[in-house]
């Protein structure tokens, strides 16, 4: 953009840069999400266009102007179907909504560069009976525009800040909407899409002026909730001293780490956060990391094997498994990989079952299929794979002098346990199960999927009187032994498990209101 204005944020500083947005069809919900927003933060945009109609929109205002609290401060947003919002009308009613929020006690308005461009010539902003301050947005749902630098703006009626909410692709999108946020104090970035969360959440301490986040649940993909952005990422008090950390993976959405690790950096007060970050092209994430200052990683389903070949160092017994599921970033960029899932499998496994001379099977050869492979046969247990490429099942039984299984013998086959290593039957496709109840002819079924915490492969099992075992038994472990590693200090191991269990919890609550 050009002319940026330098100097202090308008907005104010800490929690004021966390902005609350209230979108709702009628006026009582409004409401109630505005009281609910100024319990976390006095900043607070009001999706006018939300309204479902001209009365609610007036109902609201009303009882704005009636309930407004002194020290708060509203952004009126009436943006138009044309700027992506769900207005219908002109600039005229745009202006109209936007000058009666002024009246109701609102100090900013947000105004698309799309009407931007419609005002009428010559009349100076406050001319127009807008709100004092204005904050001039550009919204690209599909890209980030290639020139972020010049996007026009009307050179004699500059706005107070700017706002840009662009598409991030990749990481380094994301990264060039900060760089531009870190030239001034008054420019808002928003990268968007679940790539850009990351950066969303790193936006404040890179200098954008606000960083925005809906009261109540996400709706979006790519937003974080009022409540994580402040509570879960603290993202008001990050700075460039925050170590960060972060787990990659597509699908990523879904993973518990960031409960996890943030929970225990708050319950230990060490300054580090850590992020989610949808990694489809390591390359990209790679060439981010000292970019974000990224100073280690959890690496999940797809990047395990082939994270390897961009390691300068490998602990020998990833090596051996041949995956890695925790990177270190030592402090010359050298990345360090090493692998937990070992631990955790055998932390969980062996509190229900003797190891040495167990038979048991493991359904999928993937990357947590091996890590369970070389950790069964060192206790001693005899490895049995089934996996649906049996030439790769074969293989991995083999390294690890087991045995491969077909598919087809399991409804003849008996085992002390079998372990799902596959993602089927992972949130949000939770319906389905990776086997048959007649294949299931053990004493024990542990899934190492570990959201939701009772899969339908649990369920089933339960069903047959088999003891069952959640990966949540494998996740706290094997998470724990990663937070320690970067840390060099001892977990709060029951802060972060109560954390977890609190999550998983209040998911399975509201999927059963649903
Ligand atoms: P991965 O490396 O991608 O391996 C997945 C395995 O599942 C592969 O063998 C794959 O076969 C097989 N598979 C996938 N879809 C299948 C299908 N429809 N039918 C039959 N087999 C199928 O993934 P991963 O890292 O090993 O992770 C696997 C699961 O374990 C994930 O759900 C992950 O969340 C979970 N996990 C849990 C923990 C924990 O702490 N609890 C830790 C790590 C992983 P192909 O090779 O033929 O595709």
């Amino acid at each position: 953009m050009a002319r940026i204005t330098r100097g202090k944020s308008l907005f104010g500083a800490g929690v004021r840069r966390i902005c609350a947005v209230a979108a709702a069809s009628t006026a009582a919900e409004m409401a109630r999400l505005v009281r609910a927003g100024l319990e976390e933060t006095p900043t607070i945009e009001l999706r006018l266009d939300w309204l479902g109609n001209d009365t609610e929109r007036s109902r609201f205002l009303d009882w704005l102007k009636r309930n407004k609290p002194g020290n708060a401060t509203f952004l009126a947003t009436c943006r138009r179907r044309e700027g992506g919002g769900k207005l219908r009308g002109g600039v005229q009613a745009e202006l109209y909504w936007l000058n009666e929020a002024r009246q109701a006690g609102c100090s900013w308005c947000d105004l698309e560069i799309e009407t931007f461009r419609q005002l009428p010539r010559g009349k100076s902003l406050s001319a127009l009976g807008l709100p004092p301050h204005t904050l001039l947005s550009l919204h690209d749902f599909r890209r980030m525009p290639s020139h972020l630098e010049s996007t026009p703006t009307a050179a004699k009626r500059e706005p107070d800040a700017q706002k840009i909410a662009a598409h991030a692709e990749t990481l380094g999108d994301s990264l060039r909407l900060l760089g531009l946020a870190g030239r001034s104090r008054n420019l808002v970035a928003v990268p968007m899409g679940e790539v850009g969360l990351p950066a969303r959440i790193l936006a404040l301490r890179e200098g954008s002026a606000l960083a925005y986040a809906p009261v109540g649940s996400a709706t979006a993909p790519g937003q974080v909730s009022l409540q994580a952005l402040k509570h879960l990422y603290r993202a008001h008090k990050l700075t460039h001293r925050t170590r960060v950390y972060g787990v990659i993976g597509d699908p990523v959405g879904h993973s518990l780490s960031p409960v996890l690790h943030n929970t225990g950096f708050l319950a230990r007060k060490i300054d580090a956060v850590y992020l989610p970050f949808l990694v489809k092209d390591l390359q990209d994430f790679l060439r981010a990391v000292p970019e974000f200052g990224i100073r280690g990683f959890s690496v999940t389903i797809p990047h395990k094997q082939s994270i390897l070949e961009h390691l300068q160092e490998c602990d020998p017994l990833a090596a051996e498994i041949g995956a890695v599921n925790t990177v270190v970033v030592r402090r010359d960029g050298a990345l360090l990989g090493s692998n937990t899932d070992y631990l955790g499998i055998l932390r969980a496994l062996e509190r229900k079952l003797v190891l040495p001379g167990s038979r048991v099977l493991i359904f999928g050869a993937g990357g947590v299929a091996r890590a369970a492979a070389f950790a069964l046969a060192k206790a001693g247990t005899e490895v049995r794979i089934c996996g649906r490429r049996e030439k790769v099942a074969r293989q991995l039984a083999k390294a690890v002098g087991g045995e491969a299984v077909s598919r087809r013998a399991l409804k003849s086959e008996t085992f002390d346990a079998i372990l799902n290593a596959t993602p089927i039957g992972m949130h949000p496709h939770a319906q389905i199960s990776p086997l048959l109840p007649r294949e299931l002819n053990c004493r024990i079924v542990m899934d190492l999927i570990n959201r939701p915490r009772m899969t339908q492969l649990l369920k089933l099992a339960a069903r047959k009187g088999i003891a069952t075992i959640s990966g949540v038994e494998m996740f706290l472990p094997q998470g724990i032994a990663q937070w320690e590693l970067w840390t060099g200090q001892r977990a709060p191991e029951s802060a972060m498990r109560k954390a977890v269990l609190c999550a998983l919890r209040a998911e399975e609550k509201s999927r059963q209101h649903s």
